[in-house]
């Protein structure tokens, strides 16, 4: 396991609705996960945030999940994590947005053109930053799919990625 498995760990708890407890049953790893040096700019659709990583990020997250998909209108949400010391407001913060449900799940959005908008955890240290709002490429790839038991009938995972039918019982607290 690589070094980033502490800040991808975190992302499982906060980024997902617990689902029935099944175990988290692992089907498959590849053992591809890194961290990476980038200095990579993101914004929302109207332009009201801009932010800047300059530093490690782990690799991506994807999270298949009943929860995710409808906060992403997509498949899975898709996101990677960066210290607190990586990450840089460039404008807008004050126009992010969040909700949250009743189970401590929570997301942060532009108010004025909904793109999903980086977070900071919690616990204050680490940065989640949906992939989609990224401008560049931050040079890393898919690590795993988690939730993989509640996947779209018409999505599919990443060749190469690990995959879990829930969560990683290597991340869970
Ligand atoms: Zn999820
Ligand atoms: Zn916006």
């Amino acid at each position: 396991m690589g070094p980033n498995c502490g800040m991808l760990g975190i992302l499982h708890g906060l980024h997902c609705a617990p689902g029935p407890e099944s175990g988290g049953q692992k089907s498959r790893e590849s053992g591809n996960q890194g961290e990476v040096m980038v200095a990579v700019i993101g914004s929302c659709l109207c332009g009201g945030f801009r932010f800047e990583i300059d530093g490690k990020v782990s690799d991506i997250h994807r999270c298949h999940c009943s929860v995710c998909r409808k906060a992403t209108g997509a498949g899975a949400i898709a996101i990677l994590a960066t210290a607190a010391k990586s990450f840089k407001w460039l404008c807008g913060e004050e126009s992010i947005r969040s909700f949250r449900r009743p189970s401590g799940w929570e997301t942060a959005f532009c108010a004025n053109c909904g793109t999903p908008a980086p977070r900071l955890q919690p616990n204050g240290k680490i940065w989640s930053i949906p992939m989609g709002c990224l401008d560049g490429d931050p040079g890393v790839q898919v690590a795993e799919h988690i939730f993989v038991g509640s996947i779209a009938s018409w999505d599919s995972v990443s060749p190469g990625a690990a995959e879990y039918r829930e969560w990683n019982p290597e991340n869970e607290q």
